[in-house]
Order: structure tokens, then C-alpha cells, then sequence
């Protein structure tokens, strides 16, 4: 096992403190892949959940795992959508149904317990509110300080008080949420702090499984598709990954085409796609009302746009208008509330069958990224207000009607 450069090949021990190479390129965490003797079958009997496939994550002395249950999220068949928005064989895989409802519990889990075998006390991050969210939560049950960095104002209201009741240093920085992953990028460099945004490669590592679980639950029959929210880009590269790695292994035999969606105030990966570029050009002001993807500068372009191109895949940008619309959509046709930014990978999904990108016969996954309660204020805006009645008249007034 080791860390080796995505851009020059540099390998790196995992137990150094490197988190990207001396060239600037990414890290990937990399196995001895012939060694590991895994078949559908070894996992008969075992706990689900990101453990479950220990083989391939870069702890294993159980004394140092830090979990929570994370994973083992449900993989939901959607028949009214398909019906609604035309196509065969759609499925949700809900990530709002982790620990501290988003997928980062997955990263997380394994991003402290290396915390943990690393030595370190204090760990940090800069987040839009799920990561700070998932550490907070994560280094509290690791006995260990925990500093965020927010950006001012933009915090949807669930993640903010999660963070602080898990008990988190909380900061908030006048800027976006690139600014503060700058400057936690400083603080780890100069060993304040173990950074665990997922420019930290074993942050991907945990995420991963959200692949190798998609696989098994439908089967070994991996899907022709994932479509996947996009803002800094660890999520798509992640579970690309872990599809990449179970097909090398030979537990299955196909790989989907990975599909990011952004959303337009803030699609640069979306940019570089349409350009056939494999880098990016940055937005200074990203907008938009799904916070937990509003990022102009996403540290993971660089695999995030591997894993597109070399699965024949795609990236799409959709407006808020249409994420909201997305929302209501999945929560009222399939009693699935997910978070704005969760949303646009079904937008998307509507999106590329009204282009004809994404064909009406193919089996589809969505990966929906985040709990709808998180942000309860963009939620409560998108309804009519509740009906107020005085006395059983009024209500009985109300409801013949
Ligand atoms: C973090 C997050 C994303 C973006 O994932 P990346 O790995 O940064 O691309 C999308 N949706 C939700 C709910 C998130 O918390
Ligand atoms: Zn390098």
C-alpha cells in the first residue's frame, strides 16, 4: 500500500503527512491488488457498512477505527420517477441516510482512524457544512480537537448546529468556501493541524464504498450509470475508484459511466468537459442555492475528469431552479428528502434524457449526497405556508373543501 502522484508517479508512504506530491499533483492511495484474494463470496456473513471491505481501505488494526456505522446506505428502486421522467431502471442511493447524514461519514471514518494511526490530536477542515458536519462528529468520538472553517453566511442551518453541538471549534472566515480551504491548506502545512478535506486521499478511500455497495446491491450487475453531484470533486473520483478497483480484482465485470452534475453558477468541471480540457478554469464567485456544492475551484478536478472521460462519461450543469424543482420531485414522488445539492444529480438525470445523452433503456443510479433536513430554510421557502385554523369550525371549513 502507498501513495503515489497522479501526475508524475511519485510514491510516498502512507504513514508521511503529505497529502499532495512535491510536483503539486494528487495523491491516490494505491494496493497491492494481486495480494488481495477477495470473491463475492468473502463477503458473505460480514457487517455491512465501509469495514466490510477492509481489504481495500488503509487501516487495519481494528483498534484504531474510528466508526460510527456509516454506510450501508439504501439503494432505492424509483418506479414513479421512471415513470415521470421516462427511463427503464432508475435507482437512489440515499447517502443522507449516514451517521450525520451525508456520504462524508464514509471519508471520514477513514480519515480519522488514520488520524488515529498517525498519532495526531487536532484535525481540521474548511467545509461548505457537511464535512465540518461528519468531522465534528468523528474526531468527538476520537478524543480529538476539531477546527472547521466555514464561510461566513452560507452554512445551511442543520450543518452549522451540528458542528457546533458536536463540539468543533467553529470559524467563520469572510469569504467562500475556496478562501477558507486555502487557508486551512496553510494551517496544515504548517502542521497546526491533519487536514481532512478530500484533497486528503483517504478521505476517497472510505467514499469509495459507496461503489464497491452499489455493486453488491444490485447484485454484481453494476448499472450502465452513476450520476453524481459534483462541487469538489472527491465524490465522483472516489466512487469511480472503487469501481475501478473491484473490476481489477475481478468482482465485476463491467464500469459505469460516471456522470457529474453541477450547478451553473458554479460548473467549471462541467466547462472543462464541454472544452474536452482535462483542467479547469476556476470561477472567483460561485453562486448558487445549493450550498454544499457552491465551489468554484474544486481540488479534485483532475480525477474527477479522468474518471469522466475514461468512462465515457459526461458532466451537465443544471440551474437552481431546476434543483429545487428536482427536490420537491424525489421527496413527493418517491418520499426521498434530500438536500438541494443532492437534487441536481436527478435535475441532471432529466436534464441528459431530454438531450438524449443518457439513453431511456439504460439502468441508472443517482447518488443522492445529503439529508434534507440539513438545510430546513431553503425546504420551508419552496412550500406554501402551513394553514393555520382557529377552532374545529374552521377546520372542518377547511378540509370539505
Ligand atoms: C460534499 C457534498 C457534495 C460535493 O461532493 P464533492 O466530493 O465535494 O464533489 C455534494 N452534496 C453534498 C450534500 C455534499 O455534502
Ligand atoms: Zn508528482
Amino acid at each position: 500500500m502507498k501513495q503515489r502522484c497522479i501526475e508524475c508517479g511519485k510514491e510516498y508512504n502512507v504513514n508521511e503527512v503529505v497529502y499532495t506530491c512535491e510536483c503539486g499533483g494528487l495523491l491516490e492511495i494505491i494496493y497491492d491488488y494481486d495480494s488481495i484474494e477477495l470473491d463475492r463470496d468473502s463477503f458473505k456473513g460480514r457487517e455491512f457498512g465501509v469495514w466490510r471491505y477492509i481489504e481495500l481501505l488503509p487501516v487495519k488494526d481494528k483498534d484504531k477505527i474510528v466508526s460510527l456505522k456509516e454506510g450501508n446506505t439504501p439503494l432505492y428502486r424509483c418506479k414513479n420517477l421512471e415513470k415521470e421522467l421516462g427511463i427503464k431502471e432508475l435507482y437512489v442511493k440515499n447517502e443522507g441516510a449516514n451517521p450525520t447524514g451525508s456520504f462524508k461519514d464514509r471519508g471520514m471514518t477513514v480519515g480519522v482512524s488514520l488520524a488515529n494511526v498517525l498519532g495526531v490530536d487536532v484535525v481540521g477542515c474548511a467545509s461548505t457544512g457537511n464535512t465540518s458536519a461528519s468531522l465534528a462528529a468523528y474526531s468527538a468520538k476520537a478524543n480529538k480537537k476539531c477546527i472547521v472553517l466555514l464561510p461566513e453566511g452560507k452554512v445551511a442551518l442543520g450543518k452549522l448546529a451540528q458542528a457546533m453541538f458536536y463540539g468543533a471549534m467553529v470559524i467563520e472566515i469572510a469569504g467562500n468556501f475556496d478562501k477558507a480551504l486555502e487557508m486551512v491548506r496553510k494551517l496544515a502545512e504548517n502542521k497546526y493541524l491533519y487536514l481532512l478535506n478530500s484533497v486528503n486521499p483517504f478521505r476517497l478511500e472510505g467514499q469509495k464504498t459507496i461503489g464497491f455497495e452499489i455493486a453488491e446491491q444490485l447484485n454484481w450487475d453494476v448499472p450502465d450509470r452513476v450520476v453524481v453531484p459534483v462541487g469538489n470533486a472527491g465524490n465522483i473520483s472516489a466512487i469511480w475508484k472503487g469501481f475501478k478497483e473491484f473490476y481489477k480484482i475481478g468482482l465485476i465485470d463491467n464500469l459505469p459511466k460516471m456522470t457529474g452534475i453541477q450547478a451553473e453558477g458554479a460548473k467549471p468541471i462541467v466547462e472543462a468537459f464541454k472544452r474536452g480540457d482535462k483542467d479547469i478554469k476556476p470561477y472567483d464567485n460561485p453562486e448558487t442555492v445549493a450550498t454544499a456544492i457552491r465551489i468554484g475551484n474544486p481540488v479534485n478536478a483532475k480525477k474527477a475528469l479522468d474518471a469522466i472521460y475514461s468512462s465515457n462519461g459526461y458532466a451537465e450543469s443544471v440551474s437552481d431552479e431546476e434543483i429545487l424543482e428536482a427536490q420537491k420531485l424525489l421527496a413527493r414522488r418517491e418520499g426521498i428528502f434530500v438536500e438541494p445539492a443532492s437534487a441536481s444529480s436527478i435535475a441532471g438525470l432529466k436534464k441528459l434524457l431530454e438531450e438524449g445523452v443518457i439513453d431511456r433503456d439504460e439502468r441508472v443510479v443517482c447518488i443522492t449526497t445529503g439529508h434534507g433536513l440539513k438545510d430546513p430554510d431553503t425546504a420551508i421557502k419552496a412550500c406554501e405556508k402551513p394553514i393555520k385554523v382557529k377552532d374545529m369550525d374552521e377546520l372542518l371549513k377547511i378540509i370539505k373543501n
